[in-house]
């Protein structure tokens, strides 16, 4: 395999790329500094990708601290696509922009066997309290999820990959997708806009700030857990409390609701799955010698078991009918899907772990476990087999910050080792 070899002969392909002589539009802006960022896996190998990665790096940071400082929102990722897609095109290729304007796809290589990395791009609705010199500025948008990180590395991934295409075994396509952060997620508009046609297997990452930078997390089976919502309206032809057996008492019937669903579930569904039904808004009535005529229940219903997840929507309807009828109310149950758990691959997590190992040394693996948060990489798995894996973002001391907080950090030396990781992976897939 050619382009796994050692190649001391290709000089950096900075130029070719475009991406080492004109950064100076993004470097521009707001007195970053500019220090190298180290490479944890510096001379791994091959030496195209180290020859890319010593030439490239001070951009790799500064695409990086550029996407931080200019979040976006889901769906409204218009400059992020723009920056990524304009630095695609100056390595020559042909950045595909989905219908709605964010996200894109962008195939590298040629050939009929295709493998795909996938990033997420969008920021979360929080004020950033970081204090970098490069954080946030406007209100209300910050990257606490650390989709500035994905995006720059599927970004530097792929102009590596771009340096020796011409000898690629087959096709890499990037996906970067908008909107992870919403429900029910921009994962479905990349297939429905044929983002999987041809794609045997597709892997993504998300950073850890609970693993120490240089370490990636795998496994197998599912690694994030699904999240539906439920939303219960009730009706009834109300009336005085003197006279219950007029009516239907929509009061007592919401009470049996909010008891009885998740005592009956538990019963229902195997205890191990991580099954749990919490509800999180209850109205209804005003007066206390009144009936009302209506109510609603709002609540999440989560489990980490992607046959429990299969099973679940009819369930709920079959056991909410079984408690309402009895009561004489009218209601209107929805059911709303939200992501499935992310289900990795066994085929796919040994590649993905070979070229963690590859790319990193063997010391940088380990296993991780499910959590019970959700990631709408779990739609591109129910299509295709694939693999996600969890990138360190903590320095190694100093406090652990976690995701969707506003004081969300990560040690940018995670960029490098995750461009190496994402390079190795696409590599390994397309020559199993
Ligand atoms: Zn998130
Ligand atoms: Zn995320």
């Amino acid at each position: 395999m050619t382009v796994l070899d050692s190649r001391p002969d290709r000089p950096a392909d900075g130029e070719r790329t475009g991406a080492g002589g004109h950064p100076g539009v993004l470097i521009s802006s707001g007195g970053v500094s500019m220090t190298a960022v180290e490479d944890l896996g510096a001379g791994r190998g091959p030496a195209w990708l180290d020859a890319w990665l010593l030439a490239n790096a001070a951009d790799v940071q500064a695409w990086f601290r550029h996407v931080h400082a200019n979040p976006e929102l889901s769906r409204q990722e218009f400059g992020t696509t723009e920056l990524v897609a304009g630095l695609l095109k100056q390595a020559g290729l042909q950045p595909q922009v989905m219908p709605g304007g964010t996200g894109l796809t962008c195939d590298i290589g040629t050939g009929d066997r295709c493998v795909a990395l996938r990033a997420d791009m969008d920021a979360l609705p929080l004020t950033e309290a970081t204090g970098l010199p490069y954080a946030a500025t406007a209100e209300g948008a910050c990257h606490a999820c650390g989709h500035d990180a994905h995006t720059t590395i599927l970004l530097a991934a792929g102009l590596a990959l771009a340096s020796v295409a011409d000898e690629l075994p087959g096709r890499v396509r990037l996906v970067f997708q908008p909107a992870e952060e919403v429900m029910p997620g921009g994962a479905l508009e990349v297939i429905e806009a044929g983002g999987l046609a041809g794609v045997e297997r597709i892997f993504g990452l998300h950073c850890d700030p609970r693993l120490e930078v240089g370490r990636v997390g795998t496994r197998v089976g599912a690694i994030t857990s699904a999240t539906d919502l439920l939303e219960l309206h009730l009706t009834s032809p109300g009336g005085h409390t003197s006279r219950p057996h007029l009516t239907a008492d929509l009061v007592h019937a919401l009470g049996t609701v909010i008891t009885g669903l998740p005592a009956l579930l538990s019963r229902r569904v195997d205890p191990r799955s991580g099954t749990v039904l919490v509800w999180g808004a209850v109205h209804a009535g005003e007066a206390p010698n009144a009936v009302p005529r209506d109510g609603l229940l709002r609540g999440t219903l989560r489990t980490g078991d992607p046959t429990v997840w299969a099973d679940l929507q009819p369930l709920v309807a079959d056991l909410v009918q079984s408690l309402l009828v009895p009561t004489g109310v009218g209601y209107d149950l929805h059911h709303r899907r939200g992501v499935p758990p992310v289900v990795n691959d066994a085929q796919s997590t040994v590649l993905l772990e070979g070229a963690v190992t590859a790319a990193l040394g063997p010391a940088a693996l380990t296993t991780t476990k499910q959590s019970s948060g959700g990631e709408d990489f779990g739609w591109y798995l129910e299509e295709i087999p694939g693999s996600f894996m969890r990138l360190g973002v903590w320095p190694g001391e100093g406090p652990m910050r976690d995701l969707h907080q506003p004081t969300f950090q990560l040690d940018e030396r995670a960029l490098l080792t995750g461009i190496r990781v994402m390079t190795h992976t696409a590599l390994a897939a397309l020559t199993a």
